[in-house]
């Protein structure tokens, strides 16, 4: 009998507890409804920007257009709403037979330095060239020549961003291994004898550029080269346009 009546008492104190916590269904469709709330919200920020959003289907001839999809796609990123990203198989399956970038980007291997992200763009959008310092040596042009070339990209950009540590190196001067002594050269015969770093990084773009410029694909397939400063602090992209 004693038994009997503590079972009925756990049965009620159960119950109790069931009520006051909520039943694990209720809880289930208020994650629920926390989670489309969240998935609307994404969607609302689609909705806004899917005019600046470039169709990875879609050849860009004008170089404008291109830089202006670029300049978006930083605003994006610096203000924390990039594009939804639920997009990857579609992208894929798209780009499947062939890539149409809009832009080809040179710019350093510095991890911080990631021009999809800080473009805030997809696959198949931007050509991307990286090598410590952002120079314009004979595997560089010739990946952009490629691009030029073959995939009819109508823009160069050569971005140089702050605390480059390829441009510090060659500012200050040192001994390095063979190859990396090469590149540091490099830097050194665009910048001369420049003691500022960030005045360095500027003008060794500046030199990238017109180095670029002067190539012959990039002259007979008349691309727009223009340069850039990426800021790692603050996200933003600045441009010599
Ligand atoms: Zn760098």
């Amino acid at each position: 009998m004693r038994r009997k009546i503590l079972a009925i008492a756990i049965s009620v104190m159960l119950l109790a507890a069931l009520v006051a916590c909520g039943s694990p269904g209720a809880q289930t469709d208020t994650q629920t409804s926390t989670q489309n709330s969240g998935t609307a919200d994404t969607g609302q920020a689609v909705a806004d920007f899917q005019t600046d959003v470039h169709n990875p289907a879609a050849e860009v001839t004008d170089a404008s257009e291109a830089l202006q999809y670029l300049k978006d796609g930083n605003r994006r990123y610096v203000e924390d709403k990039g594009i939804n990203r639920d997009t990857n198989a579609a992208d894929r399956d798209v780009l499947k037979d062939g890539q149409k970038p809009f832009a080809i980007v040179l710019t350093c291997s510095d991890s911080r330095d990631s021009p999809e992200i800080y473009f805030d763009q997809k696959l198949g959008d931007i050509f991307v060239i990286r090598n410590a310092g952002n120079i314009a040596d004979i595997t560089a042009l010739g990946s952009m020549e490629y691009a030029a070339e073959h995939l009819h990209a109508p823009l160069v950009v050569v971005v140089g961003h702050s605390s480059c540590g390829a441009v510090t190196a060659a500012v200050q001067g040192g001994t390095f291994p063979e190859a990396l002594e090469s590149i540091v050269n490099t830097i050194k015969a665009s910048i001369g004898n420049e003691t500022d770093v960030d005045t360095a990084i500027h003008t060794n773009v500046d030199s990238v550029v017109s180095k670029i410029k002067n190539d012959e694909i990039a002259k007979s397939q008349k691309v727009t080269v223009i340069g850039a400063y990426y800021n790692i602090v603050t996200g933003e992209v600045t441009w010599n346009d």
